[in-house]
Formats: structure tokens, sequence, C-alpha cells
């Protein structure tokens, strides 16, 4: 499980720590907003930028009268093929994360070997930092050097 540096902690520490039930964090992993770090026993351990994350989720249910299915939409619009550093145009030209408006790209089906054998939890795309406000800033503020092919653009 060993992914990460600092502290993690258990889903009930988080749970105390944000003052929502253990089965509202479960909620949030089931929904694809989350993918928490399992030890080999299966329990879920969290870090401080999980947290952060989490806190970010429950911002937007609780203050920015957002659901489930908004947050996310709002992930699932997270350019990754433009922050993964070894995502091609080739791997990104046929991968449902370029089209899918739906679901973030680390719960979809049928992507590209790069990203259908890669470990989504140390990923650039899913270690960003999150900022409830700061979603919006991603297209501006990462480095594009790839363009999206013409056939995708148009359609
Ligand atoms: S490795 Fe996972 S999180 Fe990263 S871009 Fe691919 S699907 Fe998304």
């Amino acid at each position: 499980m060993e992914r990460t540096n600092g502290t993690m902690y258990s889903i009930g520490v988080v749970a105390g720590r944000l003052n929502v039930s253990v089965e509202t964090i479960r909620l949030y992993e089931r929904e694809g907003l989350i993918i928490p770090q399992k030890t080999k026993a299966g329990h879920r351990r969290f870090s401080e930028h999980d947290i952060d994350r989490l806190e970010c989720i429950r911002e937007m249910l609780t203050k920015k009268g957002m659901n489930l299915e908004g947050v996310r939409r709002v992930m699932a619009m997270i350019p990754c093929w433009r922050i993964h550093p070894e995502c091609s145009a080739e791997d990104y030209a046929d991968c449902p994360a370029l089209n899918n408006s739906a679901l973030p790209c680390w719960v979809l089906e049928g992507k590209p070997a790069l990203c259908a054998e890669a470990d989504c939890y140390t990923c650039p795309v899913y270690q960003l930092h999150v900022d409830c406000d700061g979603i919006k800033s991603l297209y501006h503020t990462q480095t594009f050097t790839k363009t999206i092919p013409p056939s995708i653009k148009g359609g």
C-alpha cells in the first residue's frame, strides 16, 4: 500500500475529522469520487491529500448546491490527457476520457493500456491539488503541450 509519504488515516478517523459518517465516505468511493488506498487486509487508508479532496467534495455538496452526479461531472471535465505526462496524441485519440463527460478518467472502462494498467492513485491527474474553486483554472494553468486532433475537435 505504501504509495505516499506521510501519515495515513483510517476511515473512522477521517469521518470524525470531516464530521460525516463512515458510510458517507464509502458512498463517495462507490460514486467514483475518490480511490482510497487499502491495506493488505482491505482497510482503507487516507492521506492528507485525500482528506483535502474529501473536504472539497463536501463543500460542493453542502455549500455549492451540487449533487453527487454534478461533482462527478466536474471531475470528469479535468483534461487528463493534457496533464498525464506520458499520454500521447495516439493514446488519447481513442480514449473514452476525451469524450466522456459523466465519469472521471480514473473510473472509466476501455482506456488505452497506458491508463488501463496505471495506478491512478499516484497519477498526477488524481494527485492534482484539489481546490473547490480552482478546478476551472486547471484549463488555464496546465501546460498544454498537446493539441486535440482536428477530427475530434470537430466532432
Ligand atoms: S492514469 Fe488514471 S488518473 Fe491518470 S490520466 Fe489515466 S485514467 Fe486518469
